[in-house]
């Protein structure tokens, strides 16, 4: 990260960020290092490798470019976006309590209120978009508050840099989940947070085929900590899966393009239809947090949240979709429509729910890259069959 690179836009730093090619070989791709252990020259004398739960080549080439596309100076790859915010949470102690926005993903409630709580790290749930609100629950055992933005599956936009300030003030950490905006869209660090949580299963791997997870911070004593604790505990990211992410990310610009671009015109057509209630998308200008979003993030990203007009059957509109795939996760290339309220979000109880506003008749889009018009006409075919 010191040497000047000789680019300065994401879309070349994904092509050509962290550590590229191989320096023995002249090979443009990282290799695959699949090896557990490395020889030691004599006792105490190695090349900076000894157990690749420590580190691994692979695996640091992915790290070093995560933390250049948040803008951060230590990334860290795990084995899933649970293992990741996993390790983010074993930053705390007992006694502590961490304040969560009300829209955050149901296994970070989950690993929250059945795990953590066991060893007595609270947690309490805020509006994070409510900068009043959120101040209230910021006790004095509040550690550290964790947001996404826009979070799922409503797409509530929460002001990152002032959630930041806030945090700051009080000398507590600010971490954001940025799963669904990507360093290509949105940069927390830039923006005043602390840590950088994904899910890399979702854009960064863009094809539905890796489990995986990152983290980047700015702080090197973060960064310490955080490197303690993934060899501690252990949850790494395997090679052959850090070399399949590093090939991914260099195409994040181009699919985030193309899936903006689709997003923007699916959401436009779903607002003009006569069988459609209400449209979430942040890139709507009509959109509750659509000005803080404009501040803080590229565009309105790529997820899309609706809900149709009475008359109309969610579950027979999953019945009537063709090629879009009702399935939990999001960020592929293929489009995919899920019901939060009995897959995504099923292991919230259903008070809070109902709380939050995650009705039983919401229906979620991840906007894939295909053509427009094929979704479009997919989309408008399946609300078509919903109605009673
Ligand atoms: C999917 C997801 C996670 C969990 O990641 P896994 O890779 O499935 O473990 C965390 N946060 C958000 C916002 C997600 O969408």
């Amino acid at each position: 990260m010191s040497k000047s690179k000789p680019y300065r836009n994401i879309r070349s730093a994904v092509i050509h960020g962290g550590i590229y090619g191989d320096e023995q070989t002249g090979a443009v791709n990282t290799p695959v290092y699949l090896t557990s252990t490395y020889q030691q020259e004599s006792l105490g004398q190695h090349k900076g490798w000894e157990y690749s739960r420590t580190g691994n080549p692979t695996r640091a080439a992915l790290e070093s470019l995560i933390a250049e596309l948040e803008g951060g100076t230590a990334g860290f790859a795990f084995a899933s976006g649970m293992a990741a915010t996993t390790a983010a949470l074993s930053l705390f102690a007992s006694g502590d309590r961490i304040v969560i926005s009300n829209n955050v993903y149901g296994g970070t409630f989950r690993v929250l209120d059945k795990v953590f709580k066991n060893f007595q790290i609270n947690y309490t749930i805020a509006d994070s978009s409510d900068l009043d609100a959120l101040e209230t629950a910021l006790t004095p055992e509040v550690k550290a508050i964790l947001i996404e933005s826009p979070a799922n599956p409503l797409l509530t936009i929460t002001d990152i840099a002032a959630v930041a300030e806030l945090a700051h003030a009080r000398g507590i950490l600010l971490i954001v989940d940025n799963t669904f905006m990507t360093p290509y869209l949105q940069r927390p660090l830039e923006l005043g947070a602390d840590i950088v949580l994904h899910s890399a299963t979702k854009y960064l791997g863009g094809h539905s085929d890796v489990i995986a997870g990152l983290i980047a911070v700015k702080s090197a004593e973060l960064a310490e900590r955080l490197h303690f604790i993934q060899n501690a505990t252990g949850g790494i990211l395997q090679p052959l899966d850090s070399f399949l992410l590093i090939r991914s990310i260099k195409t994040l610009g181009v699919r985030m393009d193309r899936h903006v671009e689709n997003a923007e015109q699916l959401a436009a057509a779903l607002c003009g239809h006569q069988a459609v209630r209400k449209v979430h998308y942040p890139g709507l200008t009509t959109a509750p947090g659509y000005e803080v979003n404009r501040k803080q993030a590229a565009n309105g990203g790529a997820m899309i949240t609706f809900e149709l007009q009475e008359g109309y059957d969610a579950g027979r509109f999953f019945s009537g979709l063709r090629m879009v795939a009702l399935a939990e996760s999001l960020g592929g290339v293929e489009s995919l429509a899920c019901h939060p309220a009995s897959m995504t979000h099923a292991s919230i109880p259903k008070e809070i729910r109902k709380q939050v506003g995650i009705s039983d008749e919401l229906i979620r889009l991840s906007v894939g890259i295909e053509d427009i018009n094929d979704i479009t006409a997919d989309i408008s075919a399946a609300i078509e069959a919903a109605q009673l």
